[in-house]
């Protein structure tokens, strides 16, 4: 399929793309329900992910021409230089259950524009979402065999690695991104990960303490915590720690766990049953090395697995929840007596996604943020993703570019012309 794929003109690729993206705003109750009943996310967050989902379509549908159309540099009656952008062949789209749709979409929506085929890997958590996408791009009337379904989990990953595929775009966990990373090394091919994160804030002094502390709680704790640039570790300046705390754990006991397919739900269940003993660990972890529980949650009983938001206190880097990532409800806040102190905190970790400062001081925030070895920072936000940005991380968080138009040229191989006539 590569062949006939790669060489249908751009706009009618394009034509593809754009159905696909009204076929999911149309059928878009469908795939939230469906995400819902298979994950447990909350009904409405579900929908906020296919929202968001449509924006990332529209953003590469509008920014593709300019990415991949040929550059002429040069221009002489001696010689032309130009460069043109070719893709990459076939691309092994792995994927994580957490943003089954963001995570899937930043990847085979730019390969496929970009005229590259797709074995696309929906996470074995989330399967019925991949089916979905699958089934639209058929109705959108995407050539059969263009973007291909892969069905199962690690061993069926393993088995599409051994494809004869020209580039690698994974988004998981960083044990299997250090397996498949070094599977493929010896092949050269196009080779990107999206990891996790322990994605630290840091509360100023000078903040409105209800507001930071609701976006912050918000940002901790949105999807259960499942979200690779969730708030993971907060620093809080001393002059505001008491109130910070009061007004944080105020926001996490107005939250409403339950059924997620409930329209009133902000705390669904967890997608696994493994991170429930993952995550009392590391709260058994820190209570025994002196953390103090503010909020007391953990593993509900009943139907469900459902683990109630835990905020610990007097947290410190000696223990796991201040150094590994959670990826659940659980946070540790510790006091911090100046931005040196904090910087410090911040940057004692071996992942770089995201990092976020709340001041009212512009510089103030610039200045910490230009340490930080993220791939993204925040001033006064948190646990956002935008199209028009690039989404990268650094050391363990990965490797390579999804988004903006950079998330285009991961897509692409350039070749450099020199044209001389004879
Ligand atoms: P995971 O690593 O368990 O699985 C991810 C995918 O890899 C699944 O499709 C799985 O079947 C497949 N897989 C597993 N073993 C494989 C192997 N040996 N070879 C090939 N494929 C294999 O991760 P997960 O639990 O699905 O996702 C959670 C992780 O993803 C978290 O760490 C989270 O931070 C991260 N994440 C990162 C981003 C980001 O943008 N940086 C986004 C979402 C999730």
């Amino acid at each position: 399929m590569l062949p006939s794929w790669r060489n249908t003109p751009l706009e009618e690729r394009k034509a593809i793309l754009y159905r696909f993206g009204e076929l999911l705003r149309d059928e878009q109750e469908d795939c939230a329900q469906t995400l819902t009943r298979e994950m447990g996310k909350p009904i409405a967050q579900a929908r906020n992910e296919i929202a968001g989902t449509l924006k990332r379509i529209n953003f590469f549908l509008g920014a593709v021409d300019e990415v991949i159309h040929e550059q002429t540099i040069i221009s002489t009656d001696e010689i032309r230089e130009k460069i043109c952008f070719e893709p990459l062949g076939v691309v092994a789209n792995i994927s994580a259950w957490n943003y089954p749709y963001f995570v899937g979409s930043n990847v085979y929506v730019p390969a496929l524009l970009t005229g590259n085929t797709v074995l696309y890997k929906p996470s074995e958590l989330a399967l019925f979402s991949g089916k979905k996408v699958a089934s639209l791009f058929a109705k959108a009337g995407l050539p059969d065999g263009v973007l291909q379904l892969v069905c199962g989990a690690g061993d069926v990953g393993t088995h599409l690695l051994n494809q004869d595929i020209q580039g690698v775009f994974f988004t998981g966990s960083v044990a299997t991104g250090q397996k498949i990373a070094a599977s493929v090394a010896p092949r050269f091919i196009r080779t990107e990960m999206e990891l996790g994160g322990k994605d630290p804030a840091y509360v100023c002094n000078d903040v409105d303490i209800a507001k930071t502390a609701e976006m912050l709680a918000d940002g901790a704790f949105y999807n259960a915590g499942q979200s690779c640039c969730a708030v993971e570790r907060i620093y809080v300046h001393e002059a505001v720690f008491d109130a910070f705390l009061e007004a944080f754990c105020a926001v996490v006991r107005k939250y409403a766990m339950g059924d997620p397919r409930s329209e009133k739900t902000y705390l669904g269940p967890l997608a696994r049953q493994s991170p429930l003993k993952f995550l009392s660990d590391q709260v058994a972890d820190a209570t025994a090395k002196g953390a103090r529980v503010l909020l007391e949650g953990g593993v509900q009983s009943g139907k469900g697995w459902f683990f109630k938001p835990v905020v610990l206190t007097n947290v410190d880097h000696s223990m796991t929840i201040m150094r590994e990532e959670s990826f659940g409800p659980v946070i540790g806040i510790q006091k911090v007596r100046d931005d040196s102190e904090a910087l410090k905190w911040m940057q004692d970790t071996t992942y770089g996604l995201t990092a976020s400062v709340c001041t009212r001081d512009e510089q103030r925030a610039e200045k910490i943020l230009s340490a930080m070895e993220t791939g993204t920072v925040y001033w006064n936000a948190c646990d956002r993703v935008s199209p028009f940005l690039p989404w990268t991380g650094r050391k363990n968080s990965g490797l390579g570019t999804t988004l903006s138009k950079l998330g285009l040229q991961s897509f692409v191989h350039v070749k450099a012309w020199h044209l001389r006539r004879a």
